[in-house]
């Protein structure tokens, strides 16, 4: 016979509602437009993740816990991804001149707390283990102003964990090809292309990687 605390623990929600709720949650905190899609979506490659120190260096490199070398190399990150079954991708529209200007840090913060916020929300109905993955270095997007991060050079919390998360870029994660899987059509545009260009519109993406069944 079952004892009170045993009777009394509440069902595990069905996958398919905790993935809707999960979808709602990203619209929510200001995704343009969430997707479900398979893991083995993900194209991971060596090449991306180097593209933080080479050509051009990134001013972040080195200087975060999720940027290289600090970061997860695409390799073990890979394997990392046996542990996931479903990802949550979402993205943020917006003109491709907003995206490369003086807008953009306030932008790349709202994927971290967007990727962060559906991280928070999967845990709660039972998704222990799931990861949130956003764009950019935490260091520049959250301590600008901070000589060190504590995380790396004092072993100390990060004070902004409820936010920051790993960079996908930094995993190795190839965005195109994730972009193409979502079905979500970008032009590639630098700082360089014509202000014409840069009036049309771009995107921002983050992810959340799902394990297969809520605890
Ligand atoms: S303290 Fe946290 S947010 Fe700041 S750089 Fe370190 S890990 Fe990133």
């Amino acid at each position: 016979m079952k004892n009170e605390s045993e009777c009394c623990e509440p069902a595990a929600m069905p996958m398919p509602t905790i993935h809707t709720l999960l979808l709602e949650k990203a619209l929510s905190l200001g995704a343009t437009a969430a997707i479900l899609l398979p893991v083995e979506t993900l194209v991971v490659e060596e090449r991306f993740a180097a593209l933080c120190a080479a050509p051009h260096r990134c001013p972040s490199y080195g200087l975060a816990p999720g940027c290289p070398p600090h970061a997860m190399p695409p390799s073990s990150f890979r394997e990392h991804l046996r542990r996931f079954q479903q990802m949550l991708a979402f993205k943020i529209d917006a003109p491709i001149a907003l995206l490369l200007g003086v807008e953009r840090p306030a932008l790349t913060r709202t994927i971290h707390s967007i990727a962060a916020g559906v991280e928070q929300e999967a845990v709660r109905l039972g998704l222990v283990g799931t990861m949130g993955l956003a764009a950019g270095s935490c260091k520049e997007l959250f301590c600008p102003q901070e000589e060190i991060c504590v995380v790396l050079e004092r072993s100390l919390p990060c004070p902004h964990a409820q936010l920051a998360r790993p960079s996908i870029s930094a995993l190795g994660i190839n965005f195109s090809a994730l972009a193409e899987a979502a079905g979500w059509p970008f032009a590639k545009i630098t700082a360089h292309s014509p202000a014409a260009d840069q009036q049309a519109m771009g995107l921002m993406a983050g992810l959340v990687l799902l394990p297969a069944s809520a605890n």
